[in-house]
């Protein structure tokens, strides 16, 4: 399937590229929360999690580290919220997936929150025994 992103990896639209390998690619966010916000996009377009092969996970999930450990260097951020917004009702607008690793600073304001769903009673226990591994 084509997205904004398979037309970055082919060099049909322009970008900024910070690093690219056989699996996935860097590139600045247009629209970045903080600025520096990276993308580190799966090659093959699989839309979320569950269709995306273990060792290429992996991969991404290493090459994200390096981007957090470039951040902290150049931009001299003190953390990075790394992110995936996996599937549509997570907030996923491009189907093709990718991991946001954006630039964080102590003397920032900035709050990326949620808010939170108390459990009823019994509700908890519950669900320790629905999701057991
Ligand atoms: P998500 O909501 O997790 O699917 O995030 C998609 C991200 O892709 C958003 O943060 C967009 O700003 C970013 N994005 C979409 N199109 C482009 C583009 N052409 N170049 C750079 N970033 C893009």
């Amino acid at each position: 399937m084509e997205t904004v992103f398979t037309r970055i990896r082919d060099k049909q639209i322009p970008a900024c590229w910070i690093y690219e390998d056989d699996q996935c690619f860097v590139i600045l966010d247009h629209n970045p929360i903080v600025k520096g916000h990276c993308l580190v996009i799966s090659k093959d377009p699989t839309p979320t999690l569950a269709e995306t092969p273990d060792a290429r996970l992996a991969h991404m999930i290493l090459v994200a580290k390096k981007v957090d450990a470039k951040l902290r260097a150049c931009l001299n951020c003190d953390a990075t919220n790394i992110v995936i917004n996996n599937g549509p009702a997570a907030g996923q607008e491009v189907p093709h997936l990718h991991i946001h690793v954006i630039p964080r600073y102590q003397s920032s304001s900035l709050a990326i929150s949620f808010t939170h769903e108390p459990y009823k009673p019994g509700e908890m226990a519950d669900l320790e025994g629905r999701l057991k591994l």
